[in-house]
C-alpha cells in the first residue's frame, strides 16, 4: 500500500507534530491527540498521557486489542486502555504511513466528524516522508475465512490491496450496500474517508441511558429516525455512506496487521470484531501469507529483472 504516493517501497513518516482535539464519543470528554514523527521499524504506537506522564504504551497490532463491541480498544483496563482508534488508523494505513508515535491526552481518539477526513487533512497539512528502510508487506496465498451466523468474511490472494464490503440491514433506508475497490490514497480519500459513523435513533437513546456514546451527536454521526429517514439536516454525503463508513472500518481495523496487506478482504455483514476475528485467523496460520518487501507483481518481476540485469 501507499503505492500512490511516490514513496513507493520505502518506510514513511509525517514530516512535524500536529495535534488535534474534539470530543471523545464514549465518554463525552474533551480529547488531545498529537501525532508525532517516527523511527523507521517503530511502528504505529499509542501512548496515554495525564499531564507529564505516560500511563500506557500499545503498539496498533492486533494482540493488543480489547474490547471490540462498539469500537476497537487497545488495552485491557480501562485505567489505561485507548478507544476508538479505528477511524485514525484508517486514515493512516491509506495514507502509507508505516511510522507514527501517537500522545493520547484522554482515552479515547476525539471523534471529530465521525469519519477519517480530519485525519487525512491534518497528516497531509505536515506531509509524509520517506525513511531509508523498506517496507515490508503480508501477502495473503491462500484463501482464510471464518464465519458467525449470517455473516462471514475472508481473505483472498490478490495482487493489490482490494476491500469488498457488503451489508443487509433489516432497515429499508440502508438495506443491502456494496463496496468494492482497489485501496490507494486518493481512493480512500475520495469514496471513503469522508464517510460518518451511523446509529439507529432507538439505539442511541439506549445508549445513553447506559451512560455509554454520551459525545455522539449529529455533527459526529449519521442518525437514523424511527420512521426510517436521517434526522441530519444535511442529509447523507454520499448515497450510500453506510457501507462506504463500513469498509473504512474494516481499512481501520485491518491495519492492526502491523503492515500492509497484498490481498482481496471480503467481508458480508461485518463489524469490528469479525474484522478482529479475520485478522486472527490469518495470523494464526503461519502457512495463509508471507512478508515482502515488494506491494505489487510488476514491482516483484521488476526487481528479477534488475536481479538479471545485474547478474554476472
Ligand atoms: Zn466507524
Amino acid at each position: 500500500m501507499g503505492l500512490g504516493i511516490g514513496l513507493l517501497g520505502f518506510q514513511t513518516t509525517i514530516a512535524n507534530s500536529v495535534t488535534l482535539s474534539g470530543t471523545g464519543v464514549h465518554s463525552g470528554a474533551e480529547v488531545a491527540i498529537t501525532f508525532h514523527p517516527a523511527e523507521a521499524d517503530s511502528g504505529i504506537v499509542f501512548q496515554r498521557v495525564v499531564g507529564e506522564q505516560t500511563v500506557s504504551e500499545f503498539r496498533a497490532v492486533s494482540s493488543q486489542v480489547g474490547n471490540t463491541d462498539l469500537c476497537t480498544i487497545l488495552g485491557f483496563s480501562p485505567a489505561t486502555s485507548i478507544a476508538t482508534i479505528e477511524h485514525v488508523m484508517a486514515a493512516i494505513y491509506a495514507l502509507g504511513l508505516d511510522n507514527l508515535l501517537i500522545e493520547v491526552h484522554g482515552a479515547e481518539m476525539p471523534i471529530m466528524d465521525g469519519s477519517s477526513a480530519p485525519f487525512i487533512d491534518a497528516i497531509e497539512q505536515t506531509g509524509i516522508k520517506a525513511l531509508a528502510v523498506k517496507r515490508r508487506y503480508i501477502r495473503i496465498l491462500k484463501p482464510v475465512r471464518i464465519e458467525s451466523g449470517a455473516s462471514w468474511s475472508e481473505f483472498t490472494p490478490y495482487d493489490g490491496m482490494r476491500f469488498e464490503v457488503e451489508i443487509d440491514f433489516d432497515s429499508p433506508l440502508i438495506g443491502r450496500q456494496a463496496w468494492k475497490g482497489d485501496i490507494t490514497p486518493s481512493v480512500f480519500k475520495t469514496e471513503l474517508s469522508r464517510a460518518r459513523t451511523f446509529g439507529f435513533m432507538r439505539d442511541v437513546e439506549r445508549m445513553w441511558a447506559a451512560g455509554r456514546g454520551l459525545g455522539s451527536s449529529l455533527e459526529n454521526s449519521v442518525v437514523i429516525s424511527d420512521d426510517n429517514t436521517v434526522i441530519n439536516i444535511e442529509g447523507l454525503r454520499y448515497k450510500d455512506e453506510f457501507v462506504r463508513h463500513k469498509t473504512l472500518d474494516a481499512v481501520g481495523d485491518l491495519a492492526l496487521a502491523g503492515a500492509p496487506f497484498i490481498g482481496c478482504y471480503r467481508s458480508y455483514r461485518g463489524g469490528h470484531k469479525m474484522n478482529a476475528n479475520a485478522l486472527k485467523a490469518l495470523m494464526s496460520d503461519p502457512t495463509a501469507y508471507e512478508i515482502v518487501e515488494t506491494a505489487t507483481q510488476r514491482q516483484r518481476v521488476a526487481k528479477r529483472e534488475v536481479l538479471a540485469v545485474n547478474a554476472p
